[in-house]
């Protein structure tokens, strides 16, 4: 993003906002990356039933979404026949997969056993598209339907994930595995802060018809229920948006947000509720060590608080630490203040900034 420096004006909103757009349009996926990726898809089944006759694969995450940008990793999840989840553990699951994986030719092949999902790491051979294969809880499935369902709402949503996403790489602030957050966590955030501007409803509480209440669908011991038809939500007057901001504004109050305005010592933000919440009524107080698979453990932080929409025990902020918050936190700040220009960047001297 090229920033002018000197005040915050309508045209300076107007140009960043039509930069924003031209970004997306930069980063995004190619039609032609989509395409091999439904190669590799169909490649990656066919391996996979070697190991697992009646495995069925599931694609979700950022390139089931339409969020991804170019070059990004396909997130896959099998789902076998109930007996073989008794037979193996999941790490067991991830090394048998990963030997056929590499038997078959497949290139980079990686097994993450002892991560909190254990998955497998391949790059296609034919396609040259790298995927990671686990064998997931169907709620990855709900919540990237979710995902979907809101940003089939407002297309301002999907342009500030595209901007999160790629300014988050860049500052190297995606990397859940080195106490950073995941993409997952940046759009959570992203839905979160649109709820409380009025830019998206909040899809968990609105009840299926006029006069009913909220239900409970329950999966994987979780409420999936959301209202997922949304082309009528404003139709019925489930909904109406309030907000107007261009793309340009919601960039600049998204950064402004959680720099200075979202309460990291006690809250939690949340999707479920479109608010939020606090630490201490969620329990979400203290670090715990928590026994994981027969892998190993996982520590439980609650720096960083974000509540997945469904499993409502796990904190999607979990990877972050005193530290690494110290330098997430700092990002927003940077950038924000970049967006500003408040007390201009570094040495003051330059009048427009690269974000
Ligand atoms: P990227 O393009 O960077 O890979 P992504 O949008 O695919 O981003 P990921 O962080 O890779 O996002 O997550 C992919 C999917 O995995 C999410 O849509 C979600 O379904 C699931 N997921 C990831 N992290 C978690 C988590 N901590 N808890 C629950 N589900 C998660
Ligand atoms: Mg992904």
């Amino acid at each position: 993003l090229r920033v002018d420096e000197s005040k915050l004006t309508a045209e300076y909103f107007e140009q960043l906002s039509r930069e924003s757009a031209e970004l997306c349009c930069a980063i995004m996926l190619s039609s032609e990356e989509r395409v091999r990726q439904e190669v590799a898809f169909r490649s990656v089944l066919e391996v996979a039933r070697r190991a697992f006759p009646d495995a069925s694969l599931h694609h979700f995450g950022s390139t089931a979404l339409g969020f991804s940008l170019a070059n990004a990793d396909m997130d896959l999840s099998i789902s076998l026949g109930s007996n073989a989840y008794d037979a193996y553990t999941p790490a067991q699951l991830v090394e048998k997969l990963g030997v056929v994986m590499k038997n078959a030719g497949m290139r980079d092949v990686k097994m993450l056993t002892r991560a909190r999902v254990p998955i497998v790491k391949i790059r296609d051979a034919i396609t040259g598209i790298r995927c990671d294969i686990g064998f997931q809880s169907k709620l990855v499935l709900y919540n990237t339907r979710l995902l979907k369902a809101y940003s089939r709402i407002d297309r301002r949503f999907r342009e500030l994930v595209f901007i999160v996403k790629y300014w988050s790489k860049q500052r190297n602030i995606n990397e859940p595995y080195f106490g950073t957050l995941s993409s997952y966590c940046f759009v959570l955030m992203v839905i979160h802060f649109l709820q409380i501007r009025g830019v998206l409803p909040c899809l968990q509480q609105i009840e299926p018809q006029d006069g009913q209440t909220v239900p409970t669908i329950t999966i994987d011991e979780a409420n999936v229920y959301f209202f997922e038809d949304v082309d009528t939500l404003v139709s019925s007057g489930k909904w109406t948006c309030t907000n107007t901001e261009t793309v340009g504004e919601l960039v600049v109050a998204f950064f402004k947000y959680f720099s200075a305005e979202f309460p990291y010592v006690h809250g939690v933000a949340s999707v479920r509720t479109g608010s939020v919440l606090s630490k201490e009524d969620k329990g979400w107080t203290k670090d715990r060590q928590q026994e994981m698979n027969r892998s190993g453990t996982v520590k439980d932080r609650y720096w960083l608080c974000v509540e997945d929409p469904f499993e409502t025990t796990n904190n999607v902020g979990r990877p972050v630490d005193k530290e690494t918050l110290f330098e997430v936190r700092g990002e927003f700040i940077r950038a924000s203040k970049i967006l500003c220009s408040a007390g201009g960047v570094g040495t003051g001297a330059a009048d427009e900034a690269t974000l």
